[in-house]
């Protein structure tokens, strides 16, 4: 055998991959994908499942990897459900380096050392039958009982996470690193939260390199519209791309302009002296809310209302676009790298502590509270709208998903009672609204679009993170007008690329 040929051999061996998906393959939550060459094992993500107590009960099952054997673990961004099992790897053997933008890399301790910190109080808490819950109630509902919560899954402690925090490193954008044996990785900017990126994988090496494109979660290009983090990279060279699909059924349409809804309702808070409660998400839709209402506020129409962002972690997230202005958008960057504050204004407080949180629950009148959990379900919200419910002056501003038969679906169709932790029942008095246009996620048209104007089309689409209907619809499209070959794994079924 000549000397060429057994190049060529060797090459081909490298560059042949299996992706195996151990979560978010049909639905949502718990990202977890592996990577295997015939020289290298690489994780992308490694994320809970969220949702159900059932949901919550597969956390505690390692994904069937022998994570001993892994060279690497990519995290594409800080949300729980691609990140949140990170701090069990060193209990299962993993002796690898975990490798995240530097922006997430800032984040990511904290997020896993918040969640160590809720399951040591839902443990806790569900122990002694005193789990915080709410529940809205639709006109002639009986009260019931306070809803069954399993034992909290201890899925791993602080010590855990600083042993998981010393393996990270943190790689700036578009910066290629080797991670394995023939295998490189670029994070290419996603346009999702701040320090979301794209895990772009190199594998092989010379003309038979091949490019895995991992999206992670998506932003929308929302080109000519007004945005808060800039457009997600388009790869130049992907063969093949896994795609995110979770709003792969939803059209966008014609969104209302948020600006305008916006400045309607601040108008009417301001006028009437409402205290406004905006459940949110920590790092999303936080800071999405604050850059418009920084916009209210350059443009005269914030009418002096306090802003109140009840979240360290959306503070932290505000934060690092400042530190790190290249997620942002093209005018926001120029901005703070002309050394503006684009998302700050005088009427912007941040709530750094609970002792903080349940002060402005007593003091706020004619304000607007951002506080988690974006689904009405835990976190200091809760306790905001025991406190509020049955005031006149209380608005709830609901904005993006709102589970099905949830507090906000409930909200929105009418309840008007409210039940809490210890059975205690309030009437509704609040008033609710809606500000539609400020998802992380791209629809369904903008993923089109995206696949359509990338330069190189890829030889495979692969979609994950979204429900089979999502994902049927989405490859559907995508097949019909732009010709591209997809597929949508089960879970754990294994794909040669
Ligand atoms: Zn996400």
């Amino acid at each position: 055998m000549s000397r060429t040929e057994t190049n060529s051999a060797e090459t081909t061996r490298i560059i042949g991959a299996t992706l195996e998906f151990h979560g978010a393959a049909g639905e949502v939550t718990g990202s977890c994908t592996l990577v295997r060459t015939p020289k290298a094992r690489i994780v992308i993500d490694f994320g809970m499942f969220q949702g159900s107590p059932a949901d919550e009960a597969r956390n505690a099952v390692a994904p069937e990897i022998d994570f001993a054997l892994v060279d690497a673990v990519v995290v594409t961004h800080a949300h729980i459900d691609h990140c949140g099992r990170l701090a069990m790897l060193p209990n299962l053997g993993f002796r690898g380096k975990i490798y995240a933008t530097t922006a997430t890399h800032e984040l990511l301790g904290r997020v896993l050392r918040s969640s160590a910190k809720l399951q040591r109080a839902r443990f806790y808490e569900r122990a002694s039958g005193s789990a915080p819950w709410g529940r809205a109630l639709m006109p002639g509902e009986v009260a019931g009982p306070a809803p069954e919560f399993p034992p909290a899954q201890r899925l791993f402690d602080t010590p855990d996470v600083r042993d998981t925090m010393d393996k990270v490193e943190g790689v700036p954008l578009d910066r290629e690193v080797k991670i394995a044996p023939h295998v490189a990785l670029t994070f290419r900017n996603a346009g999702h939260t701040p320090g979301a990126a794209s895990a772009e994988l190199s594998i092989g090496v010379g003309a038979d390199r091949r490019v895995l494109y991992f999206t992670g979660d998506l932003g929308a290009d929302r080109e000519g519209h007004v945005s808060l983090l800039a457009a997600p990279h388009r790869p130049a060279n992907a063969d093949v791309i896994v795609v995110e699909s979770t709003n792969g059924e939803r059209q966008r349409g014609q969104l209302p302009d948020p600006d305008e809804t916006l400045a309607e309702i601040v108008a009417e808070a301001a006028r009437k002296r409402l205290k406004v409660l905006a459940p949110v998400f920590a790092l999303g839709r936080a800071q999405l809310l604050v850059h418009r209402l920084a916009r209210l506020h350059a443009k005269g129409l914030l009418h002096g209302l306090n802003v109140y962002v009840d979240s360290p972690m959306a503070v932290y997230g505000i934060e690092s676009l400042y530190k790190h202005p290249e997620y942002l958008a093209p005018d926001l960057r120029d901005s703070v790298r002309a050394g503006g504050a684009p998302l700050w204004f005088p009427e912007l407080h941040y709530v750094l502590s609970k002792r903080e949180s349940m002060a402005i629950d007593r003091m706020v009148h004619g304000g607007i509270i951002l506080a988690g959990s974006g689904f009405m379900d835990a976190g200091p919200m809760l306790r905001h709208l025991e406190e509020s419910l049955d005031r006149e002056d209380c608005m709830v501003l609901l904005g993006g998903y709102q589970p099905e038969d949830g507090f906000g679906k409930r909200m929105q169709r009418g309840a008007d009672r409210a039940q809490f932790t210890g059975g205690k029942v309030v009437p509704i008095r609040a008033s609710t609204s809606r500000v539609d246009g400020l998802s992380g996620h791209a629809y369904q048209d903008d993923l089109v679009r995206w696949f359509s104007r990338l330069d190189h089309k890829p030889a495979r689409v692969i979609l994950n993170h979204g429900t089979d209907a999502a994902r049927a619809t989405l490859a559907g499209r995508l097949s019909n007008e732009l010709g591209l070959a997809c597929t949508a794994p089960k879970p754990l079924e294994e794909l040669s690329v």
